[in-house]
């Protein structure tokens, strides 16, 4: 006889910011499956049970999210937050099994243990008969683990053994007005009306969740485009209706569409009407604080029809624009810049992730001992704009070609006194670099290909003096080169140029002559790498 228990558990996010100043409601889903062999025939007993704890949170001010944002415990934490940790000083009290929010509710389980075996109980319970023992892999599935936050069916509490056989559980973090959502998980085997065993089929989440993924985003784009975040800002819940009205949209598309963004946790739905989540009003607003408004919009604009022939950039290997949008020059640059249009937009979008990034990019590195900086390729002076804040003592020079030099005005920052930063119009394939002792290249390597890259990086150490710097902003792969998966993704738009590992990155700027390189990543959009230029030989 052999028994052996296996416990299921799911995670679901939500985010500290919306959790703020509310109480919310942790619930754990665990089903115990007994499995035993008694004449070559396996037996199995499901006991399910859940558990709930009320958490509330203190009201939290945005510079205290932002901190444990910055703090990076909140990347892989069902829920968005770690009790155990940092995340404590969010809480102002909690009601029940604390292990249970931390992420297992022990006493429960030890209890029904207890329960079942002295002496077991019968109580719901449920039986199955095989005609053979399925393999131990049949019940595996805690690959589909925590950081998995996709929903395809919604239960609110306990797991259950649903109508399809598929068996649910999970952590559910379950604020005020909010469903619980659940993914189902594995195989079970089931009997028909005959008798006869037959399998559920294991639900492939994370396949779904890709099928669908392309809907979300367009979703996500048209509510931006059409501005539908901007007009529910500082306004009460409004009715699809009067959203509708005010758009110029018709009133069940925009329905559908607001419905759409309440399902993907965009928009809060009540009665009263729709009304922006705390994150759409910080990301999806056009003047939210750190709005990606532009970035999405050059998502929509750009990438999208790009990402519609990627079968031709795969089969061909090469940039797709003459096919997105009838024409290619010589290199994406002049692509972007041949309109005002699609200049603006492209540096918009380069604006919104810039800020974004610049303030884990300006102090992954203590930069204090330079005394001055040329951001090359830094477009609209985010992050230059960042550095002058946080080291005071350093002048920053951005160089960017002049048809982007000429409309950086509007992305400056205005109402504060602000350090200046100075803009110069080059290419830095040619004209003369600005002298500096610490050079900047953010999202600019990834963009060339390799004899393009020869060049810019001979001229940069060509100016650079012994003991001057180079930071480079990339998002940094890891040595598989498979991670993070967005960074794999962009490199299916970027044919020329490529994204690189922290091996590769090093190899590459040692040929140059930048040695001492350390990497920091900042758990952020873009990570940091800091390299020193050679002493020469005595
Ligand atoms: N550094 C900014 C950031 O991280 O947001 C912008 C990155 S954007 C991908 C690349 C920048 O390089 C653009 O601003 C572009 O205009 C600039 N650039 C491209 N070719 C250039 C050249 N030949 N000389 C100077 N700047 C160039």
């Amino acid at each position: 006889m052999t028994d052996f228990v296996k416990l299921l558990l799911n995670a679901h996010f939500f985010y500290p910011d919306r959790l703020s100043g509310k109480e919310h409601s942790v619930f754990t889903g665990v089903a115990i499956i007994h499995c035993s062999s008694k004449d070559n025939q396996l037996e199995t007993e499901v006991t399910d049970f859940y558990e709930e704890t009320k958490v509330k949170f203190s009201d939290l001010s945005e510079e205290l999210l932002w901190e444990y944002i910055h703090s990076g415990e909140p990347m892989d934490k069902a829920g968005g937050y770690g009790i155990q940790a940092l995340g404590g000083m969010l809480v102002e009290y909690v009601h029940g099994d604390f292990l249970n929010v931390v992420g297992f509710p022990l006493n429960h389980f030890c209890k029904k243990l207890a329960e079942l075996y002295y002496p077991p109980s019968k109580h719901n319970v449920q039986h199955k008969k095989y005609d053979s023992i399925p393999s131990v892999d049949t019940f595996e599935n805690l690959s589909d683990g925590e950081n998995n936050s996709s929903n395809f069916t919604e239960h609110k509490g306990a797991s259950k053994l649903d109508s399809s056989g598929m068996c649910s559980s999970g952590t559910i973090y379950n604020s005020e007005n909010r469903t619980s959502s659940v993914r189902t998980g594995f195989m079970v085997p089931l009997e028909n009306q005959n008798g006869v065993s037959e399998s559920a089929p294991k639900l492939p989440s994370k396949i779904l969740e890709l099928m669908d993924g392309f809907r979300a985003s367009k979703a996500l784009f048209v509510a931006s485009k059409l501005k539908i975040f901007d007009h529910l800002k500082h306004r009460g819940p409004l009715k699809a209706v009067d959203i509708a009205n005010e758009v110029g949209t018709s009133v069940c598309g925009t329905e559908r569409l607001l419905d759409a963004c309440a399902a993907l946790g965009l928009l809060e739905k009540t009665p009263q009407g729709y009304s922006n989540t705390d994150s759409a009003n910080a990301y999806l607003t056009s003047d939210g604080e750190y709005s990606l408004h532009g970035y999405i919009i050059h998502s929509n604009d750009h990438l999208w029809p790009l990402f519609t022939y990627l079968e031709s950039a795969v089969k061909e290997g090469s940039r797709q624009n003459h096919r997105a949008f009838g024409k290619k020059a010589e290199d994406l640059f002049k692509d972007y810049y041949h309109s005002e249009e699609v200049k603006q937009r492209f540096m918009a979008a380069m604006h919104s992730i810039a800020h974004l990034t610049a303030r884990d990019v300006a102090t992954a590195f203590d930069l204090s001992r330079f005394k001055s900086a040329c951001d090359l390729g830094g477009c609209t002076g985010a992050l230059a704009h960042e550095l002058v804040q946080i080291y005071p003592n350093l002048k920053v020079t951005v160089f960017d070609l002049p048809e982007v030099i000429a409309n950086t005005s509007y992305f400056q920052p205005s109402g504060q006194h602000m350090a200046p930063v100075t803009f110069v119009s080059g290419d830095f394939f040619k004209d003369n670099l600005p002298e500096a002792d610490l050079y900047i290249l953010s999202r600019v390597l990834h963009d060339w290909p390799d004899e393009k890259i020869h060049v810019l990086l001979s001229r940069i150490s060509a100016v650079c003096k012994p003991g001057s710097a180079l930071l480079v902003a990339e998002i940094v792969l890891d040595e598989k080169k498979t991670h993070p998966p967005r960074a794999v993704l962009q490199s299916l738009s970027m044919t020329e140029g490529k994204q690189r590992s922290g091996s590769e990155y090093k190899q590459l700027l040692e040929k140059y002559g930048f040695t001492n390189m350390e990497i920091k990543i900042t758990g952020n959009l873009l990570d940091a790498v800091l390299c020193f230029k050679k002493n020469l030989s005595p």
